[in-house]
């Protein structure tokens, strides 16, 4: 189990240490395949950077890196409206905190495990330290499925849930949010248990509250508005732009509706977009009217996507299916991990797609990533859905201040904070023909942590 320096002295970060390193991962992390794919990833960027930087080798970084501060897995006990009890799995792993407090979302989905988590919470790590705020790194969740769940039953699982988690949180330590699953209603039960437990208003806690409790503006639309603002600056950093471009969009979701939105915003059409039951084609493209109303049905009736159909005669809903066959041009992946295969991803760029920009965590499958990576602009998610987190960040700071930014304070701060990522993909991406985005993002993210590695001592 235990790692030595003398098995990656600096200057030996060749291919050969880097399969060594890969074979002793795995062999630490079995049945992990989305941990293990997650920083397989970053390892093959890595390892050739670490080979110039011995300043990072010596204290084996990377490897410190790659291995969580600590997991913390609990037993959630509640009771369902027919009064019987039921168990679900909760996790919380605290991945890294040298930058700032771990910092991360929680995902309540039934498909929830040790590796999606430690997947999740390690790709946090890269995308928290590239929005330059003083954000650590953590994941959390439970196998809780939420679908076809009562309010009181949604209500009594929040409360289970954070009177095991609270005891390991706090403004300072450990700041959960929301991601699949947990919206604004979770985040609501869960504070006002954590409020209830500790005696304390501690509003910086928790991220994306409601606004009427030390939630802040923009802070709903951030994910989706900043992967559209990153994907606007890939294409005009070559002379294009999202203007008139065909899009495909999956999920229907927070991030994937306001993914859609600004699209339809910027003057793009937004041909598609899905759930777990299917996808749906409307040729005329989704504006406003047609997102609020998608909004209604997944939010306010908790009903699916095939729904909207009904109303949109032009409109199409194709049973469980995936979008990534309607010929685009761009394409925004925001519903889930490895939601986009080979083939898939094949038949894009052979339809002519020249962009993909990802809203969802590590939605496209290891082969398919590197196919965009060769061939089109690609953004991962790591940069490209960061806007997220950083505005979890703008609300930790209005939180401290006890005051409120405005919704254009905070939208220039969102658009700045994308602008500045995009220029540190540049500057560790570039310097070939085609802007590499996923090596900048990996080695961008990784300098600043490991930086701070350093400077802590071990
Ligand atoms: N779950 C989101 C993400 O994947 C947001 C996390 C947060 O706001 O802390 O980045």
């Amino acid at each position: 189990m235990s790692r030595s320096a003398a098995a990656a002295k600096p200057g030996s970060y060749d291919s050969t240490s880097l399969k060594n390193f890969l074979a002793g991962f795995e062999r630490r992390n079995p049945q992990e395949p989305e941990f293990q794919q997650a920083v397989r990833e970053v390892a093959h960027d890595v390892f050739p950077y670490l080979a110039e930087h011995s300043e990072f080798t010596d204290k084996l970084v990377f490897e410190r890196m790659t291995e969580p501060d600590r997991i913390i897995v609990f037993r959630v006990s509640w009771e369902d409206d027919a009064g019987n009890m039921r168990i679900n799995r909760g996790y919380r792993v605290q991945f890294n905190n040298s930058i700032g407090p771990y910092k991360g979302g929680l995902r309540f989905h039934a498909s929830v495990n040790l590796s999606i988590i430690k997947f999740l919470a390690f790709e946090q790590t890269f995308k928290n330290s590239l929005t330059t705020l003083p954000l650590g790194a953590a994941k959390g969740g439970a196998d809780f499925n939420p679908h076809g769940k009562s309010d009181a039953e949604i209500a009594r699982f929040c409360k289970a849930f954070m009177t095991e988690l609270h005891r390991f949180i706090g403004p300072n330590v450990d700041v959960p949010a929301g991601d699949i699953g947990v919206g604004g209603r979770e985040i609501g039960y869960l504070f006002g248990q954590y409020k209830r437990l500790t005696g304390e208003f501690a509003s910086g806690t928790i991220t994306g509250k409601g606004l009427e409790y030390g939630g802040s503006l923009v802070r709903t639309e951030a994910t989706g508005f900043g992967t559209v603002y990153f994907a606007e600056h890939m294409l005009n950093h070559r002379g294009d732009s999202l203007k008139g471009l065909r899009c495909c969009v999956s999920g229907a979701g927070n991030v994937a509706l306001h993914c859609a939105l600004k699209l339809s915003e910027m003057g793009a059409k937004v041909l598609t977009l899905s759930d777990s039951s299917g996808f749906i084609h409307d040729p005329d493209g989704f504006d406003r009217t047609k997102i609020e109303e998608l909004h209604e049905i997944k939010f306010g009736k908790r009903a699916s996507v095939g729904a909207y159909v009904k109303k949109h005669p032009k409109a199409s809903f194709h049973a469980g299916k995936r979008p990534w066959g309607v010929k685009c041009d761009a394409a925004f992946p925001c519903a889930t991990q490895n939601e986009i295969s080979l083939d898939e991803a094949k038949k894009l760029v052979a339809n002519g797609c020249q962009l993909v920009s990802e809203g969802a965590n590590m939605p496209s499958e290891e082969k398919a990533m590197q196919l965009f990576r060769k061939k089109i602009l690609f953004g991962p998610a790591k940069a490209a859905n960061a806007g997220g987190v950083a505005v979890s960040g703008l609300e930790m700071s209005q939180n401290t201040m006890r005051l409120n930014w405005t919704e254009a304070e905070l939208d220039s701060r969102l658009k700045e904070i994308m602008q500045d990522i995009h220029n540190q993909c540049l500057e560790y991406g570039g310097g070939g023909r085609r802007i590499d985005y996923v090596r900048g993002a990996n080695l961008a993210g990784f300098v600043r942590v490991g930086r701070a590695m350093l400077a802590h001592g071990v």
